[in-house]
């Protein structure tokens, strides 16, 4: 008897219980992307159900299935939300219209409409004091408002405010239970880092992230897996980004689309070209090639990458070839992309000998790092707030609470005794302001100089530092491994001239052509840098005095042969050669090379002397 009692009794709340539990395990992240549309179907051919609230709330839920990025999308989604809301208000639950208007503010923020966005948020963002009683599905809904805000604000640059946002919701998510929702919070708080060029502390989120999600739904994990590789990319890891892309390869092809699996393989490619692994490169394009790639951005993707290839593998009308399908529609590229696209163009003129685009390019490109170091330096304050650590920042909190009580009564007390003691106190304060202005200038210049100091301006290539920086570690190597390099010195002859006859401008151009026509005359492998104004160092690593030689007559022929800048001219260089001595010292490697630079020029110039 009581058991049939104890069955009437559940199976009475089945019916409640049911949608809400389905419902839960794809908002508590245990549900793939399929899985997560099946359940929907199913529960939406159970409608409609006795209980009003259980048909609102799968038309709450239905409404984060909308796709709006395609107009077709967007007139579904028009007429759902005309079905959805009445059956809504008809449950008369606050949980469950607000979190149709959180899910509507998405909506309008995917399509672009952020004002619309905000109207929807207001309400529930201003719902200032999160009460006790409140549910956690509620407390869950308020948290992805402050989510769709955040994102809102990121797309404005208002990296502050986006990130407050951030932590409130993962705040909101951490009160409510729900683990999931809380890793991918952190996820958009990278986003923000990243934005910010900040890849250090966008990777610590992320690995937070990672680790949170490998209990949940594989999806997740593989996704927040590619963020991580894209940061370590841009922080410059390829070798990691490599090692990531590589690990979640096999789970992209099980649940991607071919468009999505082509990704992971462009991004193999691209990566591998970058670290001259040809073979590697090879093997992900002829797999590449067996899919069908239909997306136009994966597409565009694919022949900037493939371009790439035939380049790095000196076949140039197939580069050209796969050029032309992307060339010209790069204005409204992210900024990486643009950086690429503008160095693919740079490189493919200066292989056909055009120098007028290649300098055109090469100006475009130095405009855009110019402002992205602008940006960096901007934002270094900002990035330096935002170093987010939520127990680190609680502890941090109340030690500054204490410490901030303790200075009132510091201050009550200097009060009461003297004028003098107060003033002790606003000095240390003043004292501590200047300390931090000055901490804060440092740390910007820090940055900004670490990124000039990598290239030379003018012309790409390694500038004086960095090229002797690395001829000290080769000969560093030379000693350990008992290897012989060798070192070649140039210098263009009668510049000054040139200057002089044709003008400021000629001569960067002719420094310009100088350096590509010697960077195409080496390897890869050989670094070439500006040691000054008209004046080159290239390291040949694990090259004895015959190679360089040999390599120093092709250069100079090279060049010889060549006409130079937009006005066709002519020009000639010397060269130094030497094989670096065993236990000479970097200085005196330099001098030596220089020597037989300075018999070259003695000696009627356009010559290799050794
Ligand atoms: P030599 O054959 O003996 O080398 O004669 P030169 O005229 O080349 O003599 P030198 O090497 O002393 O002259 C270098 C000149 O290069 C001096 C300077 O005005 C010019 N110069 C230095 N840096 C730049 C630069 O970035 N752009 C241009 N256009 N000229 C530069
Ligand atoms: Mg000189
Ligand atoms: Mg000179």
């Amino acid at each position: 008897m009581f058991r049939i009692f104890c069955f009437l009794l559940f199976s009475s709340q089945l019916a409640a219980t049911e949608v809400e539990n389905e419902i839960n395990k794809v908002f508590q992240g245990f549900t793939t992307k399929a899985e997560a549309i099946a359940i929907l179907s199913k529960l939406e051919k159970q409608m409609p159900y006795e209980n009003a609230l259980d048909n609102a709330q799968v038309m709450a839920f239905k409404c984060w299935f909308s796709n709006v990025s395609t107009p077709n999308g967007i007139s579904e989604y028009k007429q759902f939300l005309e079905t959805a809301k009445p059956v809504i208000q008809q449950a008369n639950n606050l949980s469950l219209i607000q979190e149709l208007a959180v899910c509507e503010a998405n909506q309008e923020y995917t399509q672009g409409n952020y004002q619309t966005a905000l109207e929807h948020l207001k309400p529930i963002i201003n719902t200032t004091s999160v009460e006790n009683t409140i549910s956690p599905k509620q407390l869950s809904t308020i948290a992805t408002a402050h989510i769709v805000l955040n994102r809102i604000q990121l797309t404005k640059g208002n990296y502050q405010e986006a990130f407050d946002s951030a932590k409130t919701a993962y705040q909101l998510f951490e009160k409510a239970g729900n683990d999931y929702e809380k890793a991918l919070a952190l996820k958009e708080i990278a986003d923000i880092h990243i934005a910010l060029y900040n890849y250090e502390l966008a990777i610590e989120q992320l690995q937070r992230a990672k680790l949170a999600l490998t209990k949940f739904n594989e999806q997740e994990h593989y996704k927040v897996t590619d963020q991580l590789a894209y940061t370590y990319e841009e922080k410059g890891d390829l070798i990691k980004a490599i090692e990531l892309y590589k690990s979640i390869k096999k789970d992209v092809r099980r649940f991607e689309s071919d468009n999505g699996y082509a990704y992971i393989l462009i991004k193999l490619t691209e990566l591998n070209i970058k670290l001259n692994s040809l073979s590697q490169a090879d093997s992900y394009l002829t797999e590449l090639n067996t899919l069908s790639v239909t997306d136009s951005w994966i597409l565009t993707l694919y022949n900037l990458t493939k371009s790439e290839w035939y380049l790095a593998n000196s076949q140039l009308q197939a580069a050209l070839t796969s050029y032309e399908k992307i060339a010209g529609h790069n204005q409204s590229w992210p900024t990486n992309l643009r950086e690429r696209y503008l160095n693919l163009t740079s490189r493919l003129a200066a292989a056909r000998g055009d120098t007028y685009l290649q300098i055109a390019s090469q100006q475009q490109l130095i405009a855009l790092i110019r402002d992205k170091q602008q940006a960096i330096a901007n934002n270094t304050l900002i990035s330096a707030r935002l170093n987010f650590n939520y127990e680190q920042q609680n502890l941090e909190i109340s030690r500054l609470e204490h410490e901030s009580k303790l200075q009132q009564k510091l201050l009550a007390v200097a009060e009461d005794k003297s004028f003098w003691q107060g003033l002790t106190v606003i000095i240390t304060c003043v004292c501590l302001l200047l300390f931090a202005v000055y901490t804060f200038k440092q740390v910007r210049q820090k940055k900004y100089f670490e990124v000039l100091a990598l290239k030379d301006e003018l012309t790409g290539i390694a500038n004086r530092r960095a090229i002797l920086n690395l001829k000290q570690s080769v000969m560093l190597q030379n000693k350990l491994n008992q290897q012989i390099s060798s070192l070649i010195s140039i210098d263009i002859d009668h510049f000054k001239a040139v200057n002089d006859q044709y003008g400021h401008d000629i001569g960067d151009e002719l420094i310009i052509s100088i350096t590509n026509t010697i960077v195409q005359t080496v390897r890869c492998s050989d670094r070439v840098g500006r040691v000054g104004g008209e004046e080159f160092l290239i390291v040949l690593e694990n090259q004895s005095l015959e190679h360089a030689k040999d390599i120093a007559e092709r250069i100079r022929l090279s060049v010889a042969e060549k006409e130079h800048t937009s006005l066709f001219i002519s020009a000639t260089i010397s060269l130094g050669v030497i094989e670096i001595a065993p236990n000479e010292t970097s200085e005196q490697a330099a001098k030596r090379v220089d020597l037989h630079l300075y018999e070259a020029k003695r000696g009627g110039r356009n010559a290799v002397y050794s």
